[in-house]
């Protein structure tokens, strides 16, 4: 578990699975907490009760089962009210009936919500530009993004063209540990550059820890990542090759 302080705006970072990455997140000093893409319900409850507090709101960025599998269990034992791209309801299976609302009628204006289609034709992200993070989902990873499932590939360009747009102190907020493995994609691709070299060591140091190298700045990705191209033909290339590396 690990802990991020953003002014009165507190994200909790939770493993579950391989390499998912479940959040919690306050800005009442734990009094209540809101759960982003909760993929497993048992790693939020035991969260829950060593943080303390009630889970009030659940966030969704897409319907896959990582980031929805919990959904269900969560809303009966706390009763929490869920979000989420309503308008995916035909392509999801999973998760969707538990749905109260559509994420724009979220109460909470500090949050915007950002529709970033690609990896799934629905996909949204939910910015806190007032405390400057950005939970992405799927949609972006750190020198990658998520690959193409029920979306385009302009859909996916966009998007990911989109969300680096963001100010580059922005901490982006990601689901999965993908980060050493999308940098030796990269070297696959040909020689880094100086600055990805050097942000290839800073993951090293972190992972040799164990530690997360989520979240990440929209700057560093700016400066390193190869799907980072105004380019579609290019990112296309990037993506393919990614898809069987
Ligand atoms: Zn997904």
């Amino acid at each position: 578990m690990h802990s991020y302080v953003y002014g009165e705006l507190e994200v909790v970072q939770l493993l579950a699975f391989a390499d998912n990455y479940l959040y919690l997140i306050s800005s009442d000093s734990r009094q209540t907490w809101t759960a982003i893409d909760p993929g497993d319900a048992g790693v939020i409850e035991q969260a829950l009760e060593q943080l303390g507090g009630r889970l009030t709101r659940i966030l969704a960025t897409h319907h896959h089962v990582d980031h929805v599998g919990g959904i269900a269990k969560l809303k009966d034992l706390f009763g929490a009210k869920v979000y989420g791209p309503q308008n995916c309801k035909k392509d999801c299976r999973v998760g969707i009936s538990s749905l109260d609302k559509d994420s724009s009628e979220l109460e909470d204006h500090r949050i915007r919500l950002l529709e970033v289609p690609g990896h799934t034709a629905c996909h949204v992200a939910y910015y806190f530009a007032e405390h400057s993070c950005v939970f992405v989902g799927d949609a972006l990873f750190a020198m990658g993004c998520g690959r193409l499932f029920t979306g385009t590939m302009e859909n996916l360009h966009a998007s990911v063209q989109n969300l680096l747009s963001l100010p580059e102190k922005t901490q982006v907020f990601c689901a999965h540990e993908y980060t050493l493995r999308n940098f030796e994609f990269a070297e696959s691709l040909g020689r880094l550059s100086p600055e990805q070299k050097a942000r290839k060591n800073r993951v090293l140091t972190l992972r040799k820890d164990e530690l997360p190298t989520v979240p990440f700045l929209v700057a560093d990705e700016k400066a390193t990542s190869p799907f980072y191209t105004s380019s579609l033909a290019k990112f296309k290339e990037c993506r393919l090759l990614r898809d069987i590396f």
